[in-house]
């Protein structure tokens, strides 16, 4: 039996905690060959963005993936040594030891395949092999270049692993019990889900549930791998993400809401209303590797008309750059940015069979006299835009008038 475990870096924090964290490996390894997948230790991978912005006010990608996938490898070293210290025999390999091989797009690397004879060797061997998470290596032998895969890519690197190796499970230790129906800091009554579909993690994970990884969602969904997200510090069952149950038919058809504070709205005003304008706008914003979400086109007036979006709060400067000579070309009047906005989402895939849904969604809102902004919905989820003030008051008021309290 081969388990893959993954440990995010609070769960890795400081050398007790490591400590803590090679005792539950050794004693999966007492049942199972263990692949154990570590994020960076606490915040290094941000206290090495902010030393090399001191440096380099526009670091290299190349030069920024090589420092960051640092972080990952000391971790990883030191779990081998903390297993060791504990009679364990153990061997930490780097991503590209472990035969992940990567695209060549620095920090959002994707992993195109996966070569596990090292790993399967030294799982022969009867080692504990220990995997530095978020990085890989390109394959081109004479350029091969280290990569890392987007931030929180640890987790993809553990499901990726498990895929890779036909793992029997696949566990994603954090510092959270598993996936709540809303941020439990937030919202008291927020109950742990026993499961959730792969498809409803992704619009959890897309609208701001930052549990998970979306990629590492992706990957499971892909290759049918079932991914369990626990608390690394206690012995709590967590929450399962898998295919969808007939189970899923009789419970409540919302499942969880997100929100996301951590965004901005842009207004592009007067714009022409021609065909192919929001193709220019939006093919540079894509050529620029943004992502937008909740794009709102007002009715035109005598031909002209607004366009708003949303970016994430990380994206706007290089958005605004992006835009700057498409709009000067559309001949565009102004570009007015509103960072006090925030999204909040209910989903589940029941939402999909279940009419009504918007309605009662729009119906608490009003109660709360929260002002919706703008509205966009997938097949399984309906996303509002309100005041950044109003979020945590519109969580409420949602799981309430979902009854999401209740099992
Ligand atoms: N250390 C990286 C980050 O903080 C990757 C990870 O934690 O998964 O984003
Ligand atoms: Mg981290």
């Amino acid at each position: 039996m081969i388990i893959v475990q993954k440990y995010g870096g609070s769960s890795v924090a400081n050398p007790d905690k490591m400590k803590a964290v090679a005792a539950r490996i050794a004693e999966t390894s007492k049942k199972a060959c263990v692949v154990a997948v570590v994020s960076a230790m606490g915040d290094t991978t941000d206290e090495l963005i902010a030393l090399a912005k001191q440096i380099n006010p526009m670091p290299d990608g190349r030069e920024m993936d090589k420092l960051l996938a640092t972080g990952e490898q000391a971790s990883s070293a030191l779990m081998a040594l903390a297993l060791q210290a504990a009679g364990n025999t153990a061997v930490s390999l780097t991503g590209g030891q472990a035969g992940i091989i990567t695209e060549k797009v620095p920090s959002k690397a994707r992993i195109r395949k996966i070569d596990a004879r090292r790993i399967k060797q030294e799982l022969d061997s009867g080692k504990i092999v220990v995997v530095a998470g978020f990085q890989g290596i390109t394959d081109n032998v004479s350029s091969a270049d280290i990569t890392t895969l987007g931030r929180g890519g640890s987790d993809t690197t553990a499901v990726a692993l498990a895929a890779a190796l036909n793992a029997d499970k696949c566990e994603i230790y954090t510092d959270v019990d598993g996936v709540f129906t809303a941020d439990p800091r937030v919202e008291p009554d927020a109950r742990k889900l026993d499961s959730i579909s792969y498809e409803e993690m992704l619009e959890l994970a897309g609208q701001g549930a930052r549990v998970m990884h979306s990629r590492a969602v992706e990957v499971g969904e892909l290759y049918g791998v079932e991914i369990l997200v626990a608390n690394s510090s206690k012995q709590t069952p967590g929450t399962l993400i898998k295919k969808e149950d007939a189970n899923m038919e009789i419970r409540n058809p919302v499942r969880g809401i997100a929100h996301d504070t951590d965004i901005a709205r842009l207004t592009i005003v007067g714009v022409p209303d021609r065909p192919g304008i929001a193709y220019k706008i939006f093919h540079g914003l894509a050529e620029a590797n943004i992502s937008v979400d909740v794009i709102v086109q007002n009715v035109s007036e005598a031909g002209v008309t607004d366009l708003s979006f949303t970016v994430t709060n990380a994206d706007l400067d290089k958005t605004r750059h992006a835009l700057g000579p498409v709009l000067k070309e559309i001949g565009a009047k102004d570009l007015v940015t509103d960072p006090n906005v925030a999204k909040i989402s209910i989903v589940g895939s029941g939402i999909r069979s279940h009419p009504g849904y918007a309605d009662r969604m729009f119906g608490a809102l009003a109660e709360e006299s929260i002002n919706i902004l703008s509205i966009t919905t997938s097949e399984i989820r309906i996303t509002c835009l309100i005041d950044k003030e109003k979020v945590k008051q519109g969580i409420r008021a949602l799981h309430k008038a979902f009854e999401l309290e209740k099992v």
